[in-house]
């Protein structure tokens, strides 16, 4: 590797020939453990670049920790049931439901949900390697392995015995593409949409009282069939309405909703409702036969949108089924099926599907005279989380974990986690606060299989723990020993033996897909055959995942390991937001802003993508793009050019450092990153430790002490204090950025890895804050000179004869005693004073004749008049001047106070910095040589010279530089010197100022 342009593909040859990865965890077995989780990718796809960001924090942190030399086990994890398989599988088969997938038969969809994981996983792998990260890739865990599948049928079955585990009637937010419910932790943002539906105010007839109606309100008109109450705030006033010579109760609030004419009769208290009834929407269907319709007082009726009456369908909707027990309400089935068709008792509506039958339900409506109006209404509606159908709320069974009992504990558990953001453990209090019971079962297919066995016969329910437990309980064992994986359809064969005696078979539904990541604590760290082996590595130390994840693995996670271990599974969090575009707007295939991983690894390379992800703080979205990516090349350029000139320069290196204030300085700021980098680290604010080694490389190293030393780097104490500063800030960089540093060592300091180099240690006793604070001021006044001569122009090749630094701070004008030498040279001035204040220059003072025009109107000309210099002098040193009945004040006035002649200056925080610009005949001849200088080192460049060649100059003017020829032989190389008395051929000619100057020289 003596190449000097390396790609990463170079690296990664490099690493797998030389085995670095190996080397390092032999190097670290047996040490002290640091345990990391990794939380499964789902392998569905070829993975994003926001897949990216979590994928090289965690890489940092495991570098980061192996740097310091402890064991650790870099298991990945790779997501394989659940709907986001089935969908995408689906997708891939040209499927659009569940039909679908029972005529292609199960067995041939689960084979290609299998093969569909073994693609993805695949392509994962790879992409995950090019981004740089060391994981012991081939030993993966996959939830969907026999391991995975047991350990949590082993949770459910203490569930069981705890008594949590029951099924039970819910209202479910339903996908009847799916065929599935949801669960409430499913519903995240992207579970929402705007969509328009019609809004349909409907009549309800008042039993016993001629044409007067309830307006009803509703947005789903196909739970209309399944009404059974009406409800309106007690408390709120309502009017009886005459219109078109019907008459309508209705929120006064929202009578305007009756449009056109109507006359309002009188007002009424939403109590005075109460208890009426009111015939049926469909008096003729089955389902309704049995049912009253009345009205219910119910506080949340609103006055914003509808009637200000509602209508309740209690097998609809989850606030409907909750009044509906709250009133005894009479329950109806569900309406619909799995697949949102009608069931049996709707009369023309049964065996139609909901999304096809909306404008025939509007239409019939109208046909018998119960609609008053429709009109489109948008709205915020939750959808499908993996197909965008929007979801039904629908009454069914389902397989629930009461959580009532366990919710103290995890709560109690999750406040000992240390989270980063702090708030992400709020966040956990709030989930825990308001989870209802898990609802862990699915109606589908590529899943974990629940071991469920209701026997009809004596009403128990078995459940197993495990294919030992299947085995021994099956009717044929035969079928249980050639099973091919716990899936279905193979498992739904094999049948048990009820305790009673009868032949049962496993219920059809599979688990929630956040039972499979939560068991990963236990089904990869050998929780049933090496407890040794789990109590080293349970809990993790550490583990990030996006902060989604709080309710769905950090949650899930956190509940199987409360009933498993009683604790949580992990000790600390961290918790990243969203990448967005670099305009911080979401990407989306849709909108084409997205960036796809494979793209932007060929283009930006992937340590400029770890950069954008490792300085990015976790608590904001990080806005992701090829523009911040020029940027950061452009910084890297200057850290890879720093590393050339680290090996042009040390190569006759002491054996000690150089002990001038420069050098002492940058050791001790040297040692300071040490610790500040692991002090970030170690507080999650990976962020900002990045930041303090950007800072180090690119102004303490690259802009400050390469600067300030570079006269005196032929000297192999400083050279050693350079070449180790940048190696240990390079060391420091090596986790974010595993590329560009191997590169840098292969090509400046040839160990073998970088990553096999330890974290660095910090040396105490180089820190010197003192020293620290001094060249921080003396970096700001360096600042201020070199803009100060900016302002007079002149370049600092012209020595000047004193700068003053006007500072009454002590600490300054200890610092600049202290580094005087280091500003002497480079402000190239002979004498620094420093003077607690300027002497006083010229103050002129003028009439500010706009504020005197505004304070006193007509009276400001004479005022004026009267403010001649005696009066204006008067007003300044006073403050204020007493004119007749006038005051005038300093606000009235501009002072200027000139410098004195030839005098420039500039403000910094601590004061300000003068530099006399004045010129002698000594200080011009010393600018003449320094520019001279310049020029002849550019000559021996284009020559193609090197530092060692030695040349002959000769030098013809007349003006004489004879007094600076030591210094200009000096500085350009040359042995000899010759002041030529004719004008000579060849060579160059430079005009610098008013002279002339012929240069020549030979190579010697
Ligand atoms: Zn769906
Ligand atoms: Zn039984």
């Amino acid at each position: 590797m003596d190449d000097s342009n390396l790609s990463d593909a170079h690296v990664l040859a490099y690493w797998e020939k030389q085995k670095i990865f190996d080397k390092l965890r032999k190097r670290n077995a047996g040490k002290k453990p640091w345990s990391f989780f990794d939380g499964p990718i789902t392998a569905n796809n070829p993975m994003g670049v926001h897949h990216a960001w979590g994928r090289t924090l965690k890489d940092l942190y495991q570098r980061y920790h192996a740097m310091q030399g402890f064991d650790e086990r870099y298991q990945n994890g790779f997501y394989c049931q659940g709907l986001w398989l089935e969908v995408e599988a689906e997708k891939e088969l040209g499927f659009n439901s569940k039909r679908d997938i029972e005529n292609y038969g199960l067995e041939k969809f689960s084979k290609a949900c299998r093969a569909r994981v073994e693609k993805y996983s695949k392509v994962q792998t790879d992409q995950s390697k090019l981004l740089g990260q060391w994981m012991d890739w081939g030993h993966d865990y996959f939830t969907m392995s026999d391991d995975n599948i047991q350990a949590i049928w082993y949770f459910l079955k203490e569930c069981h015995h705890k008594g949590w585990l029951y099924k039970g009637k819910r209202i479910l937010p339903w996908c009847i593409r799916c065929g599935t419910s949801s669960s409430k932790h499913e519903m995240s943002d992207e579970g929402y949409q705007d969509i328009v539906h019609a809004s349909v105010y409907v009549k309800a007839k008042i039993k016993g009282r001629s044409n007067e109606y309830l307006l009803i309100w509703t947005t789903t008109e196909w739970t209309l069939s399944s009404n059974v109450a009406a409800a309106v705030n007690p408390h709120v006033v309502y009017v009886q309405a005459k219109k078109d010579g019907q008459i309508y109760y209705i929120a006064e609030a929202l009578a305007k909703k009756l449009k056109g004419e109507y006359i309002i009769l009188r007002k009424l208290q939403g109590k005075d409702l109460v208890g009426l009834e009111y015939e049926s929407f469909y008096p003729d269907f089955e389902v309704q036969k049995a049912i009253q319709g009345r009205v219910i007082a119910w506080d949340e009726v609103g006055e914003t949108d509808g009637t200000g009456i509602v209508h309740i369908a209690p097998s609809c909707g989850d606030v409907d089924y909750e009044l509906g027990k709250k009133f005894k309400l009479k329950m109806l089935d569900s309406a619909l099926d799995d697949f949102g068709n009608y069931n049996k008792g709707f009369s023309w509506l049964t065996g139609k599907n909901v999304m096809d039958v909306k404008k025939e339900i509007v239409k019939d409506l109208e046909n018998r005279g119960l609609l008053f109006a429709v009109e489109n209404y948008r709205h915020r509606y939750p959808v499908c989380w993996r197909c965008k159908h929007e979801l039904v709320f629908r009454l069914d069974s389902s397989w629930f974990i009461a959580c009532d009992q366990i919710r103290p504990v995890m709560k109690r558990e999750a406040e000992k986690v240390v989270w980063y953001p702090e708030h992400v453990g709020k966040l956990m209090q709030d989930w825990l606060d308001n989870m209802e019971d898990w609802n862990i079962s699915r109606r589908r297919y590529w899943g974990l299989p629940l071991m469920f066995y209701e026997c009809p016969a004596c009403n128990t329910t078995s459940v197993l723990g495990s294919l030992k437990e299947l085995r021994e309980k099956a009717v044929d064992k035969k079928i249980v020993d050639s099973l091919p994986e716990l899936h279905r359809p193979w498992i739904d064969e094999v049948k048990i033996k009820c305790s009673c005696g009868h032949v049962v078979g496993r219920i059809k539904d599979v688990g929630d897909c956040w039972l499979d990541a939560g068991i990963v604590p236990f089904s990869t760290l050998k929780f049933f055959d090496d407890k040794n082996y789990w109590k080293k590595w349970f809990p993790a130390e550490l583990e990030i995942e996006c902060r989604t994840q709080v309710r769905l693995w950090f949650y899930s996670q956190l509940f199987m390991s409360v009933v498993l271990a009683g604790k949580a599974p992990y000790k600390r969090i961290l918790a990243y937001e969203e990448v967005r575009d670099e305009k911080g707007k979401p990407m989306h295939k849709s909108t084409g802003n997205a960036i796809w991983f494979d793209d932007a690894v060929e283009k930006m390379g992937a340590d400029v993508m770890r950069w954008q992800y490792c300085s990015q703080n976790p608590q904001f979205n990080l806005n992701f793009g090829f523009g911040p990516a020029q940027e950061i090349k452009r910084q890297m350029l200057i850290i890879t050019n720093l590393a050339k000139y680290v090996k042009q320069n040390c190569t006759r290196m002491g054996s000690k450092y150089s002990d001038d204030p420069a050098s002492a300085w940058l050791l001790s700021r040297r040692e300071r990153l040490k610790q500040v980098v692991t002090e970030h680290m170690d507080s999650l604010e990976y962020h900002l430790a990045i930041d303090a080694i950007k800072n180090f490389l690119l102004f303490d190293l690259s802009k400050t002490y390469v600067h300030f030393v570079r006269e005196d780097l032929g000297e192999g104490a400083i050279q050693k204090v350079l070449y180790d500063s940048y190696f240990d800030a390079i060391t420091l960089l090596a986790p974010f950025l595993p590329f560009t540093t191997e590169k840098i060592n292969r090509e400046v300091y040839g160990h073998e890895s970088i990553h096999l180099v330890p974290w660095p240690k910090v040396n105490k006793a180089l820190i010197n804050p003192e020293l620290e604070s001094a060249v921080s001021h003396v970096q700001d006044i360096l600042q201020v000179g070199l803009s100060a001569r900016e302002k007079a122009n002149v370049t600092v090749r012209w020595p000047l004869s004193k700068l003053t630094v006007v500072s009454a701070d002590k600490v300054v004008a200890r610092s600049v005693k202290e580094l005087e030498d280091l500003l002497l040279m480079q402000l190239n001035v002979k004498s620094i004073e420093v003077v607690p204040k300027v002497k006083q220059g010229k103050v002129t003072v003028e009439i500010n004749r706009n504020a005197l025009g505004k304070d006193f109107k007509q009276d400001s000309v004479e005022i004026a008049k009267k403010l001649d210099d005696k009066a204006l002098k008067q007003l300044v040193d006073k403050g204020s001047l007493k004119m007749g009945k006038f005051t005038v004040g300093m606000q009235h006035v501009i002072v200027k106070e000139e410098l004195p002649e030839g005098l420039v200056g500039s403000a910094f925080s601590k004061g300000a910095v003068y530099l006399d610009t004045a010129m002698d005949p000594t200080l011009e001849t010393e600018g003449y040589a320094r520019e001279l200088v310049r020029r002849i080192q550019q000559m021996r460049k284009d020559a193609g010279m090197e530092k060692r060649d030695s040349i002959a100059l000769h030098i013809f003017s007349e003006y004489s530089l004879k007094e600076h020829a030591k210094d200009i032989q000096g500085r350009v190389g040359a042995k000899t010197l010759t002041f030529e008395k004719n004008l000579f051929t060849g060579g160059d000619e430079f005009h610098i100022k008013k002279h002339v100057f012929f240069v020549k020289f030979e190579r010697l």
